[in-house]
């Protein structure tokens, strides 16, 4: 059988793109849509939803597409799936969804991340909202962290009526989504609108209050009358190298380089107040997705005429997304493979300068499985660089376990959970990159929603 082709999604023209901010891909018309939701065999058994995290009623919902029912569309995807326009957006379909769409075989699979993004979207533009009125249960559960494992394990206990205190260390909720993801990949009013219909549906929201310090769980349960507590805290330490030069002006975290970006808008330097400096030449290090929204928001910046990649093993084992490597090569970002930084220079005054790297070749594969790199003696060379972004991975921050009693963790930081997300302590659970080190958005949803359900149980089993 023919299959039709897939409905591209138009994108802004990378010329055009790499001097703004704004979302590159532009998302589906109303045509467009129910072309591509008409592809779908609507498998009596689908394989598609197996392949979700959060398990989305996926032919379901690109039925209600076909027959134009966008708003019923969009009811049966929040039916499970709280954040679906940031879902639609950043999840990797390929590996998941979409991998499991019995089109493959045959053609491409169904465009399901694009489609369940034009359903959300279609929703926030319409002010479309979802009907739930819970019955009102008087227990309260602190949500600490906001990103997507705390803001889905908060609207689930919502919709079962449970009072609901997000506890969120920055000034802003989202965690990853609001200070991490760029605003050409997640605008910023997609996740804004997402967390104002939590807000609606009763979450109260504490900003500025680091757990841990501000207050403790302890305290939290002890004090403050709170009966069960989710952990959501995120992967937000970053790692450095350790080699010479690394404190110089000009070396940046991906975490700091992002979050100034990002939160505190400083690509809008002086109409928002926080700086961020950068050369004509930059150097990400690093091979993941934070390397590629690094390098694609510094190339962004006014001033940077260049911006390098540098990775030690090659283009087949980068971690990043496919679609984000096309991206960045198309914007004209360049990439030194096989190659690691030694040391960074610096000028008399404290700044980069540049940096020497040494060439690596692969050798047999290491426990992750890729191909071990191994430096080439004698290769060393000397890139002229201002401004180096170390990008090389993240881990949990130890402050909650190390201010709570009775929290057990993993040598490298990760909070030890049962497949549910129960701690060691009773009525405290966790979930999402807190718990796994950093993965990604629907495995950190998917963690939340299973907590939720643990939650409910913990608190009915307490009785009142
Ligand atoms: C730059 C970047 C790009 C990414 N791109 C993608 C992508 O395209 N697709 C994808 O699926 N995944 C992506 N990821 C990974 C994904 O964002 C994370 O896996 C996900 O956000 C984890 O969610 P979380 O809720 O566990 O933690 P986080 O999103 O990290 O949220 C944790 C929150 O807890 C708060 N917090 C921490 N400690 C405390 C405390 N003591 N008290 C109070 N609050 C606290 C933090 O401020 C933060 O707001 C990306 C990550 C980064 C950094
Ligand atoms: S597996 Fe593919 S074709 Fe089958 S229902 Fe899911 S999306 Fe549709």
């Amino acid at each position: 059988m023919a299959v039709k082709d897939r409905v591209p999604m138009r994108e802004q023209d990378p010329k055009v793109r790499i001097k703004n901010f704004d979302e590159v891909a532009l998302g589906y018309t109303e045509e467009e849509a129910i072309l591509e939701a008409s592809r779908c065999l609507q498998c009596p058994n689908p394989t598609c939803v197996a392949g979700c995290p959060v398990h989305v009623r996926i032919p379901e919902f690109i039925k209600a597409i076909t027959e134009r029912k966008f708003e019923e569309a969009y009811k049966i995807i929040t039916s499970t799936n709280s954040l679906p326009a940031v879902c639609g957006r950043v999840c990797p379909q390929e590996e998941q969804c979409e991998k499991n769409c019995i089109l493959n075989r045959i053609g491409k699979p169904i465009a399901i991340g694009r489609l369940e993004r034009f359903v959300a979207d279609y929703a926030l533009q319409n002010n479309i909202e979802e009907e739930v009125k819970p019955e009102k249960k008087n227990k309260k559960v602190a949500i600490i962290g906001s990103g997507p494992a705390g803001l889905t394990c908060a609207g689930d206990l919502l919709k079962m009526g449970y009072d609901v205190t997000i506890f969120e260390a920055l000034h802003a909720l989202g965690g990853v989504l609001t200070y991490g993801i760029p605003e050409f990949r997640l605008p910023k009013r997609i996740v804004e609108a997402e967390i104002e219909r939590l807000k609606k549906l009763g979450a109260k929201v504490e900003t500025n209050v680091v757990v841990g310090k501000t207050v403790t769980i302890d305290e939290l349960m002890e004090e403050e009358g709170f009966e069960a507590v989710f952990i959501g805290t995120g992967a937000g330490l970053p790692r450095f190298m350790g080699i010479p030069g690394e404190n110089l002006n000009g070396v940046y975290s991906a975490n700091e380089f992002l979050t100034r970006i990002n939160l505190m808008k400083a690509y809008k330097f002086p109409e928002y107040d926080t700086p961020i400096a950068v050369g004509k030449r930059v150097a990400v290090i690093g091979g993941g997705n934070v390397a590629m929204d690094a390098a694609r928001s510094a190339l962004r910046l006014e001033g940077v005429e260049e911006v390098i990649v540098v990775y030690r093993r090659s283009k087949e084992e980068m971690p990043a997304r496919a679609e984000e490597i096309e991206h960045a090569i198309e914007e004209g970002i360049k990439f030194e493979f096989l190659a690691n930084p030694i040391r960074i220079n610096g000028t008399e005054d404290g700044w980069v300068k540049s940096m020497d790297v040494i060439r690596m070749k692969l050798g047999e594969p290491d426990s992750s499985g890729r191909r071990r790199p191994i430096e080439i003696p004698g290769s060393q060379f000397t890139m002229e660089v201002d401004t180096v972004i170390m990008a090389l991975g993240t881990s949990p921050n130890r402050l909650i376990p190390s201010t709570t009693k009775d929290i057990q963790v993993q040598k490298w930081g990760g909070i030890i959970t049962d497949e549910d997300g129960r701690t060691s302590r009773p009525g405290v659970f966790a979930g999402g990159d807190a718990v796994t080190g950093a993965a990604t958005v629907i495995l950190a949803m998917g963690a939340g929603k299973k907590a939720a359900k643990a939650i409910d149980e913990y608190l009915r089993s307490k009785g009142e």
